[in-house]
């Protein structure tokens, strides 16, 4: 417990924001596709964007306005799909990379949705329930004619949680004269969520990293893993990692990480969250700084925290065999090459990540439905689903004798494209 570990490695933000590491990517994936210039104009633009401003009353009495977004970058393969994010620095570019990373996403695994992402530009740390609770209904309330279960469905992202999705679900249906519990995924058990789906994208990075170790013949057991990142994704995916036999040296989330040469009790540190809210102070391993962790020792990567977190300044010293991105867009393009170099395999966020997006997907259904499967039935579903789509990737890679990421990139334009050319441009 007591090993120490050092060196600090000095953190440079990077310079390119995400949008601009999506469109880096695409821009490679049209190249060796041969995408036709025009379907590239098509797809390189979101269909629709929307700001709108949230008046929202303080519990103080005191009126402020914040900023909403939502953008819907495709919706040739069926209504818009993605999540909502609380966050103080969102803005419109982050949303669009992260709307197209749905379109990609949603395509890679199958599933009959197009790409959307929507924000609030808010600190939902300082609100408190009954003011996060206006700021979501004042944001449905203005996103109205954007969302709906056959146009655009919004789900949980970073701080939204079931609780958000019911209050999403509830202004909607209180406008619509009736209970439209398939406008929304991510919602609680009782008003029509889905089993497994808590877990989903967790598992999903977790069947992820299985596939990959298969791939390279290397036995779980004998691997090690460092999981940025506690919240919903990095928990679960540290908790799976840790049950198939995967030691986890490190773990982090915004209040900072620990190392323990020795494996960390993802249990404990659960338990420790749950009382705490976070990680510091529980006192399972050295303390490490965020930057630390993505170079620490191990074998598995898991960035499943935020955006840009592995850069051309650390890439080169990442010490990690492989790279499972649970978080959408941890790595900036200018870091894949370096990566590669180095021999990484990186599992990139499109794939990785889908098993939330996946069950999202079986939760619309069963409330079209009105018929729920049991847990077994959803997570048999998602190993078939993700292993599909992982060998999808995979084998298109080898076809153009390219990364993961790239591959997953052509894999998911090409069947765009294809639909968009089916749909024909209506004018
Ligand atoms: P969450 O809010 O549940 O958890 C986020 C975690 O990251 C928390 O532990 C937080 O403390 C930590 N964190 C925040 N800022 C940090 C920083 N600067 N450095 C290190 N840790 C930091 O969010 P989540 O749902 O787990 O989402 C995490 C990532 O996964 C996001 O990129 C999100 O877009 C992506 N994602 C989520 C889902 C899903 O189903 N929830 C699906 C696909 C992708």
């Amino acid at each position: 417990m007591q090993e120490t570990y050092k060196e600090p490695a000095p953190y440079h933000k990077s310079d390119e924001n995400p949008y601009d590491s999506m469109m880096a990517r695409f821009d490679v994936a049209a190249e060796l596709l041969k995408l036709d210039e025009g379907v590239y104009n098509y797809l390189k633009t979101p269909v629709k964007q929307v700001i709108v401003s949230i008046p929202v009353q303080l519990d103080n009495g005191k009126v402020v306005a914040y900023e909403g977004y939502r953008v819907i970058h495709n919706n040739a393969l069926g209504p818009s799909k993605g999540g909502v994010r609380f966050a103080p620095d969102v803005d419109i570019n982050e949303v669009k990379a992260l709307a197209a990373w749905m379109t990609w996403k949603c395509a890679i695994a199958n599933i009959p949705f197009g790409g959307a992402k929507g924000a609030v530009k808010c600190d939902p740390g300082k609100l408190s329930m009954g003011e996060l609770e206006r700021v979501t209904r004042r944001y449905t309330a203005n996103l109205l004619e954007i969302f709906g279960p056959d146009t655009d469905i919004p789900a949980p992202d970073m701080n939204t949680n079931e609780q958000v999705m019911a209050w999403i679900m509830d202004t909607y249906s209180m406008h619509q004269r009736k209970t439209v519990t398939g406008v929304v995924t991510g919602k609680p058990l009782i008003i029509g969520g889905s089993l497994g789906r808590r877990e989903a994208t967790g598992r999903g990075v977790m069947l992820a990293t299985m596939a990959a170790l298969k791939k390279r013949n290397i036995n779980p057991e004998s691997t090690t893993a460092a999981v940025q990142g506690f919240g919903n994704v990095g928990s679960v995916s540290a908790m799976l990692l840790q049950e198939r036999g995967i030691k986890i040296v490190a773990i982090s989330d915004v209040s900072g990480g620990y190392y323990n040469s020795k494996g960390i009790d993802i249990k404990k540190a659960l338990e420790y969250v749950n009382g705490h809210k976070v990680l510091e102070g529980s006192g399972l391993g050295d303390v490490i700084t965020n930057e630390e962790l993505i170079e620490v020792k191990c074998d598995i990567l898991v960035p499943a925290a935020k955006e840009d977190q592995i850069t051309k300044y650390n890439a080169g010293k990442i010490q990690a065999r492989l790279i499972i991105e649970g978080a959408n867009g941890p790595t900036v393009a200018e870091a894949d090459k370096i990566l590669n170099d180095k021999g990484i395999m990186v599992i990139p966020d499109i794939l990785a990540n889908s098993g939330g997006v996946i069950v999202s997907y079986f939760e619309w259904v069963q409330d079209r439905l009105g018929y729920f499967w049991d847990e077994d039935d959803i997570n048999t579903r998602l190993t078939r689903m993700m292993n599909e789509a992982f060998e999808n990737v995979f084998s298109t890679a080898i076809r153009y004798e390219t990364t993961m990421r790239i591959g997953a990139y052509i894999y998911s334009i090409d069947k765009v494209a294809k639909a968009l050319k089916l749909r024909g441009i209506y004018s």
